[in-house]
């Protein structure tokens, strides 16, 4: 078999159109422009490209983009004051603090000071919580991108047998509970996960979270299942840098039914999600109805 590609770049610019859709209409029909606020701490290089392309596409959907830098050695005392300003601003709807921060920063404490009805990156332990109890939440936005590619190419997820390797807080954990969300049966695998190979064949949908270049193999893969590979790999290939992801894509493909490729897969979904949580996010705030088909 060989796989179809799931483009995660052209979903993503449908995504950005639905989200450029309904600021239009928030604007024309209740006078409102949803607004994120990116707050950059240090000078973290990836970082910078980051919120630079966040801040981009905001303003290109129609959305107030608000960038706050702050100094590497910024207290915190003044970075919480910071975030409570614009916790209290109206014109805010959304607010990031772009990870990882400077060491003398507890990220914990930063992030759980974000208002969660403005948590558009969905880590505050609140909005950790409504998910992990099915309640509406403000969802992470790369588990969220990864879901709306399944629902794109699957329609019903119901009853497929899912495997997450990778647990993290922003990526695996949320990713098992929207799974398990639209009925899947799930199993999150991990460094400690025991004959892996075996489990991931299991898999009809296998989503790949780890930060290991190219460490699934095609013969783990279950001959059709559907392959999401979430991990960003730097690697030197004939002395060159290329970006990898963490399952090893020829041979995926093989065997796979679908799978994303790296760059060009889940990465375009992260942005783009961000977008759609900002007006989400704009909308719960004002009573108004959400947009359909930008949740989970
Ligand atoms: P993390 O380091 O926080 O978590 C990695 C997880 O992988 C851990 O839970 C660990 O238990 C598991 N793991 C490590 N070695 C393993 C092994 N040998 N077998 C099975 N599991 C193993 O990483 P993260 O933040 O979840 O990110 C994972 C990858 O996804 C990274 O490459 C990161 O760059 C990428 N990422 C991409 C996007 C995107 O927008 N595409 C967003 C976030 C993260």
């Amino acid at each position: 078999m060989t796989a179809q590609i799931i483009d995660g770049k052209a979903f993503a610019a449908t995504v950005r159109e639905k989200v450029a859709g309904h600021v239009a209409r928030l604007k024309e029909e209740h006078g409102i422009t949803p607004g994120l606020a990116v707050v950059l701490v240090g000078e973290d290089p990836a970082s910078q490209v980051y919120v630079r392309s966040k801040g981009k596409q905001t303003v290109e959907t129609g959305m107030n983009s608000y960038e706050h830098k702050l100094d590497a050695s910024t207290p915190e005392d003044e970075l919480l004051a910071l975030i409570d300003k614009l916790n209290n601003d109206p014109a805010v709807h959304g607010i990031l603090v772009q990870l990882p921060l400077p060491g003398h920063l507890n990220e914990d404490l930063v992030i759980n000071s974000i208002d969660p009805a403005k948590d558009v990156d969905g880590f505050h332990i609140s909005n950790v919580g409504l998910l992990g109890t099915g309640q509406k939440s403000m969802v992470p936005c790369t588990p969220l991108g990864c879901l709306m590619m399944l629902r794109e190419y699957h329609g019903s997820l119901s009853g497929m047998d899912a495997v997450v390797i990778g647990r993290s807080n922003i990526v695996g954990k949320p990713m098992a509970q929207l799974l398990l969300g639209d009925s899947c049966t799930v199993t999150i695998a991990h460094s400690r996960t025991k004959d892996l190979p075996e489990v991931v064949r299991r898999a009809d949908i296998v989503v790949a979270a780890v930060g290991r270049p190219e460490m699934v193999p095609g013969e783990w893969i279950k001959e059709g299942a559907t392959v999401i590979d979430v991990g960003i790999n730097r690697i030197e290939r004939d002395g060159k840098n290329v970006l990898v992801g963490d399952v090893d894509f020829p041979s995926c493909a093989e065997r796979a039914g679908a799978i994303t490729p790296v760059p060009g897969g889940v990465g375009p979904m992260t942005i783009a999600c961000l977008l759609a949580n900002t007006v989400t996010a704009c909308c719960r705030a004002n009573g108004l109805s959400e947009p359909e088909g930008l949740t989970a």
